[in-house]
């Protein structure tokens, strides 16, 4: 092992503040973070800490120009009462993906991934055991240079915080499509899990929440035409006996690692699943013609979430009943089955870490 990941444990939990009953999202973090330094082209060995706030210089680099990516992975309790993390190794992928276009240093996998499981057995009393809870894990890297001149940093801090989240309740979702406002477009970082991607998109989600809708569906940049996704979630439509979801060809989309999986499952029960562009007119056409069954979101934070009504311009189109949505459903428990160990894991999906 290249790493040797000390361990400096608080002196008292704060377990007792958790009530498993009552979790608020993002409002409480487990006792430990991870922490490692990257510095003259190597990371420093990471280490365990009491979550607690750092000290910055108001210089640091990232504070201006944006050199800021982030992941969002989740440990379930299993059946046995083990805890397990889902698909890791896809976020160490996809971070890097992610640290290469915004010109940050590429992270050792042992460092993400072993690093990670370390931290979640440190705090494996964090991963609630109340049904559909799980710990929400916020792997981050930020340019810590100090210095307010333009140029990419040299110095980097990697991450790991923690914090339980709830039993996600998936109402159906209001969406916008829009097509003032784009997120992404060819070239740019729509592809990357980068903070900026999220800054931009502030506005837009004041403006149509204002307006009553809970989500943006974001179209293209050069015609608004076809459909992108919804900003923490990737999109799936049930057309017909076909599931259609946008190809991740021109790097503007974020490829989910909950996306795959629900392409992969999908196409081994036999469904037909079609990664191609998608047009908001054949959305519309499939509305009017009654073969859009089902539109759904796919992301780490709400799993699957069904859209119920999908706004363009003036036109409504309001989905059927979700009780009556059968590849959503299937999808759902599927996905949950194996996050929670009570189906084999046959993809190699799942890390277990005790
Ligand atoms: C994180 C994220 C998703 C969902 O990705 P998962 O790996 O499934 O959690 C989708 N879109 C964007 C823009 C995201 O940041």
């Amino acid at each position: 092992m290249a790493y040797e990941i000390k361990v400096n444990k608080i002196p008292q939990s704060r377990i007792a503040q958790l009530d498993q009953k009552n979790i608020q999202f993002g409002r409480l973090y487990a006792d430990h973070m991870l922490v490692a330094h990257y510095e003259d082209g190597v990371w420093g060995s990471p280490e365990i800490v009491p979550f607690e706030n750092i000290s910055l210089s108001p210089a640091t680099t990232f504070m201006h120009y944006g050199q800021a990516i982030f992941e969002g992975v989740k440990a379930y309790r299993n059946a046995e009462g083990g805890v397990q993390i889902f698909r890791p190794e896809s976020n160490w992928k996809r971070m890097n993906k992610s640290a290469e276009r915004m010109g940050m240093p590429d992270l050792p996998e042992e460092l993400f991934v072993e690093g990670m499981r370390k931290l979640i057995e440190v705090d494996a009393a964090w991963v609630p055991t109340e049904p559909g809870c799980s710990l929400y894990i916020r792997p981050f890297m930020i340019a810590t240079d100090e210095f307010v001149g333009v140029r990419p940093a040299t110095k980097f801090t990697f991450m790991i915080i923690t914090s339980p989240a709830a039993a996600y309740y998936s109402k159906p979702v209001s969406i916008y499509v829009q097509d003032e406002f784009v997120r992404a477009f060819p070239g740019g970082i729509g592809m990357t899990k980068a903070a900026g991607n999220y800054g931009a998109c502030m506005y837009p989600a004041q403006q149509i929440q204002k307006m009553g809708y809970d989500q943006i569906l974001w179209t293209d940049g050069f015609e608004h035409k076809y459909v992108q996704e919804i900003g923490t979630m990737n999109v799936f439509f049930v057309i017909g006996d076909k599931v259609i979801t946008p190809d991740l060809n021109a790097g503007t989309i974020l490829a989910g690692v909950t996306r795959d999986s629900v392409i992969t499952l999908l196409k081994e029960k036999g469904v037909t699943v079609e990664e191609r562009p998608i047009s908001i007119d054949e959305i519309e056409a499939a509305y009017k013609n009654g073969s859009l069954k089902e539109a759904f979101g796919t992301g780490t934070a709400a799993s699957v979430a069904p859209i119920g009504k999908l706004t363009f311009h003036t036109d409504v189109m309001q989905l059927r009943p979700v009780e009556e949505w059968e590849t959503m459903n299937w999808i759902k428990t599927t996905l949950d089955d194996i996050r929670y160990g009570r189906k084999a894991d046959n993809h190699n999906w799942v890390l277990k870490v005790c």
